[in-house]
């Protein structure tokens, strides 16, 4: 058994609820969509970063070091946690926000998390030796660096708990898991973690048509079948959002009373919806959609 870091110590919503939703539009021959309400697992630690991190290795000797944008979901899970671990923390942040810090980086700053930020040139090779070469030069060698979005294998085992969970908490056969993809690591893990016949569906958060696959396939190393990204859902980009996104969600909130919101979720809803409304399902299927939460990276946006 792996070891669990103090994520579970946090007082984590376990295993998550999973609601039946229906819209009042949807068709007599619609599939039964239950919510995996992941955003419900913790108030702070937003849904799937919170299962990201749950079987990270964090050592309180070591200081942790992560990278990601100004309103960035992982950060600000990985700050709580490393303030309630004790755990020395710094986060890249690209671009430069002292002069308008956003309310996730209020947030980390108060959890005592040591901000630095890093330029786009610096952020773009982040993936590279170079990038290491600096944080070692910088930081010296007793570091743990944790890649953006949380996004490692322990992520996946992390995420596979997510179709565990599902099985034992009801009897429908379930034939489709549907998630939002950004880095693809949530995607991934649900692949790994689905049974043969069940299928996998990924909404792209962000235009990534080809790239987002090599992301997901590089999680993977099986040649798992039965998953696809679709790429018609982005509204112009990450954090990009389109009047019909913005009545979607008002609409969805007061037909369900589940709070979603623009960056990722409501992506994945207004999809879901499509593709219901375009006959994609059939009656006899159960699709379960995936709600990562990310209400935090959300307060900057602007709804009206
Ligand atoms: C980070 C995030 C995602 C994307 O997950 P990936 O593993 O990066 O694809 C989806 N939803 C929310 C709320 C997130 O914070």
């Amino acid at each position: 058994m792996i070891k669990q870091n103090s994520c579970s110590a946090l007082g984590a919503l376990i295993p998550s609820p999973l609601e039946r939703i229906k819209l009042s539009h949807w068709p007599s021959d619609a599939p039964t969509v239950l919510i995996k309400r992941d955003d419900l697992i913790h108030p702070i630690v937003s849904g799937n970063k919170w299962r990201k991190l749950q079987y990270l290795p964090l050592s309180p000797t070591k200081h942790a070091i992560s990278i990601g944008g100004g309103h960035s979901n992982h950060l600000h899970a990985l700050a709580y946690l490393c303030h309630e671990s004790r755990i020395k923390m710094t986060a890249l942040v690209r671009g430069d926000y002292s002069m308008l810090p956003t309310p996730m980086l209020k947030d980390i700053q108060q959890w005592g998390c040591n901000i630095q930020f890093i330029s786009k040139k610096r952020y773009a090779i982040r993936e590279t030796a170079e990038f290491k070469a600096w944080l070692n030069e910088y930081f010296g060698s007793n570091i743990h660096f944790i890649p953006e979005g949380g996004s490692t294998q322990y992520a996946l085992k992390g995420m596979n708990n997510v179709c565990l969970e599902v099985a034992q908490q009801t009897t429908r056969k379930i034939t489709h898991f549907v998630s939002p993809v950004a880095s693809g690591a949530t995607l991934a893990g649900l692949i790994s973690g689905k049974s043969d016949e069940q299928s996998v569906i990924g909404v792209a958060v962000l235009k990534g048509q080809h790239y987002l696959e090599q992301q997901v396939q590089r999680f993977i190393h099986e040649n798992t079948s039965n998953w696809f990204i679709d790429h018609t859902f982005h509204h112009g980009g990450y954090a990009k959002t389109s009047e019909k996104l913005r009545q979607f969600i008002d609409f969805f909130q007061d037909e369900t009373h589940v709070p979603i919101e623009p960056v990722y979720s409501a992506k994945l809803f207004y999809a879901l919806d499509q593709m219901i409304v375009n006959k994609k399902f059939g009656l006899q299927d159960t699709v379960v959609a995936l709600h990562t939460g990310g209400l935090q990276g959300a307060r900057h946006v602007k709804m009206n």
